[in-house]
């Protein structure tokens, strides 16, 4: 079972990743009574805890077992920043290996929602997003999902109701991972929210789409549009290479027939660039006989890329035009502008300040 690490050290168990029933079979096979993988879980996953040292209810001698082979996935507080514009805060959190992901708290009217990150870093080169621009470091682990959740409920004393995987990463792109973070968060033993609290977004990878059709999970799926042609898309998201328009929208068919859970199309509207006539004309072709919803973004600028957002007037401009074909659409309201607000700039910040 051990990996081995360096210098032939056995690597530690990542046991914030197993599940409660996996957690049984691992206290049973080391000769523990079953009852102490319920106590650990709760310490793990309710009481939040960041060392086997706070395990008060385990004898010591199983805590330093327990420290002994498994560990509990670093996700250190770094930067926190407080929106003074709304009820925002993002988070910059590092790894054990060093990497640094970033997490948003938005507080609404109906509960608390988290914003997580599904990898340090990404592959997938969308043009207009900062997430991307050093390229993929790593798959995010579950639990270092779990744990940003965590963080956020323990540094804020807010209980966290939502969750959304639109931080940086393509969820889909880690997906087992992601998966095993979505039963997780949402299991009796753990958080406990209910998955139809939990949207996670993709940039449209068809096999992960339909694969996650069949999991019998009832989470919402977004799926980054951006664009209403396969010739634009390209232009945008060099995924639409692999994974054509026709194919991915076939896909979120497939979804909703087996999950009834209706789709969100988003929407990044790009000055000049997705936001004309034609592009209104493009969208409703694919969300006027669709039980779905576009949610459109005005772009965030981000430093490093030249796309602009339209005005305020011309993107409610857009968005009455598609409600007039009978489109179900609203415009993201915009969060934390002042405090790095586009995916991934704060973590960007921090990649840059390393190489000044
Ligand atoms: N990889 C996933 C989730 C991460 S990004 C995906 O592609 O869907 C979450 C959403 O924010 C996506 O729709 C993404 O295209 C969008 N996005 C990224 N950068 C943006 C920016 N600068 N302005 C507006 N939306 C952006």
């Amino acid at each position: 079972m051990f990996q081995k690490g360096g210098l032939g050290v056995p690597e530690k168990k990542d046991i914030c990743s197993l599940t409660y029933e996996e957690l049984v079979r691992e206290m049973e096979a080391a000769g523990e009574k079953k009852f102490r993988a319920g106590q650990i879980c709760q310490w793990l996953h309710v009481k939040l805890a960041d060392s086997f040292g706070e395990m008060t209810n385990l004898s010591v001698a199983l805590r330093e077992k327990l420290s002994r082979d498994y560990e509990i996935a670093r996700v250190d507080l770094v930067e926190r920043q407080i929106s003074k514009a709304d009820p925002t805060e993002k988070f910059l959190f590092e790894l054990a290996d060093g990497n640094m992901v970033e997490s948003v708290l938005m507080k609404y009217d109906y509960g608390n929602s988290v914003c997580i990150s599904s990898q340090a870093g990404c592959r997938m080169g969308c043009r207009f997003c900062a997430s991307t621009i050093g390229g993929l470091k790593r798959n995010l682990k579950t639990s270092e999902m779990l744990r940003q959740v965590y963080q956020i409920q323990k540094i804020t004393g807010e209980r966290v109701s939502n969750i959304v995987v639109m931080g940086t990463g393509e969820p889909l792109d880690n997906y087992d991972n992601f998966v095993r973070f979505v039963r997780m968060i949402s299991a009796p033993e753990g958080l406990h929210i209910s998955q139809r609290n939990i949207t996670a977004s993709t940039c449209g990878i068809v096999p992960g789409i339909y694969r996650l059709a069949d999991e019998g999970l009832q989470i919402t799926l977004a799926l980054s549009l951006h664009a209403g042609t396969q010739e634009k898309r390209k232009s945008l998201m060099p995924v639409a290479n692999t994974y054509e328009l026709k194919d991915v929208l076939a896909a979120c068919d497939a979804y909703f027939e087996k999950t009834g859970r209706r789709i969100t199309f988003e929407y990044s509207l790009v000055k000049g660039v997705n936001d004309t006539d034609e592009d209104v004309e493009d969208l409703t072709r694919i969300a006027g006989h669709r039980n779905c919803h576009i949610n459109l973004i005005p772009v965030n600028p981000v430093r490093e890329r030249s796309y602009q957002r339209p005005s305020r007037q011309n993107a409610l401009k857009f968005q009455n035009k598609l409600e007039k074909n009978g489109i179900n659409v609203t415009i993201r309201r915009e969060r934390g502008s002042d405090i790095d607000g586009a995916c991934g700039q704060l973590r960007r910040r921090y990649a840059d300040a390393g190489k000044e």
